[in-house]
């Protein structure tokens, strides 16, 4: 897989087009796409169309969970590639916004990466040796309930067929930055299981061989690779940023506005269509795709 020509392909995609379509959901359901609100029940149908209309066969996982004192019934979506279930490779981001606000970078960019990947597989025509599993999770605002209720629900054979998680939680943010979750800890600290190493240094090709700066970001515990990490699933994944202020090292790499947050609108109403970077989230996209692929491709035992 040439690094170049899937950044190349992912400049050439108009995945703006996704963020227009839950930010239209957003504003025609009181501002927010929440677990178990009917803002999330038409986001699940825009990404529901889109997978089908690739050729995919998207299902629904329903839950439920307590929300202070509600019990709320949700639902994560996936969608599944041909190939091994033995090496299955998954690939997801949070589906819900926050409920007061629409959620554009946090996640709707996220998702615009996933969906666009899967549909990015099946235009190059690329055939996976090892099943890969696209996953939108609910309700990761509230706890990681979503990812959390899917691990759970693994049996140990289900953990041992699953090779590894990707995930990106913002990769549009309008201040942002280039980061993948530091897989051995050698920045942060906290490492991942035994090849979330390697994951990182396929990140970190894609990114070098298109002379994009990038730098790593800690597993903090703060999104869906959580439950994945503590099952004993090797992970990894992109974020763009968001309640950091940028540093002006960042600004030397990346460009924008040093001490301003890397996204201005984190969980915040005016986290809309505004308050994107669509190049970055080409490039991040990209990224995204070019480490599924090379995991899907690779010949495992
Ligand atoms: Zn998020």
């Amino acid at each position: 897989m040439d690094a170049r020509a899937v950044l190349a392909a992912f400049k050439g995609r108009g995945m703006v087009g996704h963020l227009e379509a839950l930010q239209r959901v957003a504003d025609n359901n009181n501002g927010n796409r929440a677990s178990g609100t009917s803002g999330y029940e038409d986001s699940a149908r825009y990404v529901e169309d889109q997978l089908r209309a690739a050729g995919y066969t998207p299902v629904r996982q329903t839950f439920t969970y307590r929300r202070d004192d509600q019990t709320v019934e949700t639902f994560n979506i996936l969608a599944d590639t041909a190939g091994s279930a033995e090496n299955t490779v998954v690939v997801g981001g949070h589906l819900d916004s926050v409920q007061n606000g629409p959620g554009i970078n946090d996640n709707g960019s996220g998702v615009a990466a996933v969906l666009e990947t899967a549909r990015w597989m099946k235009d190059a025509g690329i055939k996976p040796v090892n099943r890969v599993r696209f996953a939108f999770w609910a309700a990761e605002e509230d706890d990681l309930d979503g990812s959390g209720h899917y691990v759970n629900a693994l049996s140990e054979d289900d953990i041992r067929r699953t090779a590894l998680y990707l995930n990106v939680d913002m990769a549009a943010s309008p201040n942002g930055v280039r980061s993948v979750h530091d897989g051995d800890g050698s920045d942060f600290g906290d490492d991942g299981p035994d090849g979330s190493k390697e994951i990182e240094d396929v990140f970190f090709r894609f990114f070098e061989e298109n002379s994009l700066p990038a730098e790593t970001t800690p597993f903090d515990g703060g999104s869906d690779y959580e439950p994945f990490l503590q099952a004993g699933i090797p992970g990894g994944g992109l974020f763009s940023g968001d309640v950091e202020s940028k540093t002006d090292t960042q600004v030397q790499a990346y460009g924008g506005t040093a001490g301003r947050d890397l996204d201005p609108c984190y969980h915040e109403a005016c986290d809309t269509l505004s308050n994107i970077d669509s190049a970055l989230l080409q490039e991040m996209s990209g990224a995204l795709a070019y480490v599924t692929a090379a995991y899907a491709l690779a010949a495992r035992n």
